[in-house]
């Protein structure tokens, strides 16, 4: 079997701004998996500087000779864990490639991937959809555009969160979750969480630095709001260490390694009576819909990242009533929009 990368340059509707950065265009990668008989399955790398990731370090570890010596997509578990030796730290790039095996076997068997995991097409989650930081006016904008969304997820982490809460507010009545990115101090997520609990927030994601596991383990004891743990929780030993100091997790393909790491998360979370949330970063909807075909098993999904592009590659994934419905095609079940190149060329 060959396996190519290529760049997957994605230009964004609006900047999107967090509590640490912003962007306008979002540089992913693109796996393609081929075996001799022309059949091919497709993964998307997703990588975060933040995580020491990016397109360039995806397109070296897609070049690694680990790659020449695999041969059979159905060594599934043996393949991935020779890859994840090979390359630790990439897991982007090991998440693009384990998409890739699932597609390809997907569509070898005939199945799409919600069957091949064995899980109910029609259990998805509603998916929340995401207003970055911006000035308040475009806050306002972007909450009126949202306004079809069931669930709204809201950046916070700056000197004026109250104002953006209350700009939403005043648009919406809807269930908002609010998202920190660990830009509080423990002083600002004890006193933010009662302001939060009155304002009918849903959940607080990550409201302290990731590192910080004694502060969130207090919170959390005081907590009347489920504290979901994000850049806190990479790896399934991540949230081994967490048990006890968030209600819940939120899983990325990218941040796992892909869906076989991401089913381990979800069981050990399961395991120790965690709440689970399936997420996403700024990826076209070929990484959207993997994760959304994993997401029957979440309590919540905030699969949104596709959402956010001025153009989506790919195509085959729809919502209904914020819902993703899962494609009936074999694989991922998406496919390449008319005049996007999906071959993997470039090397
Ligand atoms: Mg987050």
């Amino acid at each position: 079997m060959t396996i190519t990368a290529s760049l997957l340059s994605l230009p964004l509707r609006d900047t999107f701004r967090i509590a640490r950065e912003s962007s306008d265009v979002r540089q992913n990668a693109l796996v393609r998996l081929e075996t001799a008989d022309g059949l091919a399955g497709l993964g998307e790398a997703a990588p975060s500087l933040y995580y020491g990731q990016s397109a360039k370090t995806v397109m070296a570890a897609m070049a690694s000779p680990i790659f020449a010596s695999l041969d059979d997509p159905f060594l599934l578990e043996e393949l991935l864990s020779r890859a994840a030796a090979a390359l630790p730290g990439q897991r982007s790039a090991l998440s693009a490639l384990d998409m890739a095996l699932h597609d390809w076997m997907g569509q070898r068997l005939g199945v799409p991937l919600y069957r091949l995991l064995g899980l109910n097409p029609n259990c998805t989650r509603a998916t929340s959809y995401t207003i970055g930081l911006a000035s308040l006016n475009e806050i306002r904008r972007k909450a009126e555009e949202a306004a079809g969304f069931p669930i709204l997820k809201v950046k916070l982490g700056t000197d004026h969160d109250r104002a953006i809460l209350a700009t939403i507010r005043r648009v919406t009545s809807v269930p908002v979750r609010v998202d920190a990115n660990a830009a509080w101090s423990f002083e600002d997520a004890r006193m933010n969480l009662r302001w939060l609990q009155d304002e009918g927030v849903e959940l607080v994601e990550q409201p302290l630095p990731p590192g910080d596991l004694d502060g969130l383990r207090r919170l959390t004891e005081m907590s009347a709001l489920p504290i979901i743990a994000d850049e806190s929780a990479q790896t399934p030993e991540d949230v081994v260490r967490l048990r006890g100091c968030v209600h819940g997790v939120n899983i990325k393909l990218a941040k796992s390694g892909g869906l076989r790491e991401a089913l381990k998360m979800i069981h050990v979370a399961r395991a120790q009576s965690m709440k689970v949330m399936i997420g996403c970063m700024i990826e076209s909807s070929l990484g959207i819909a993997a994760a959304a075909h994993l997401s029957p098993l979440a309590d919540y999904a905030d699969l949104d990242g596709n959402l956010l592009l001025a153009e989506d590659p790919f195509t085959g994934l729809k919502l209904s009533g914020g819902r993703w419905v899962l494609p009936d095609r074999p694989g991922i079940g998406v496919v390449a929009r008319c005049g996007h190149d999906s071959s993997g060329g470039s090397r």
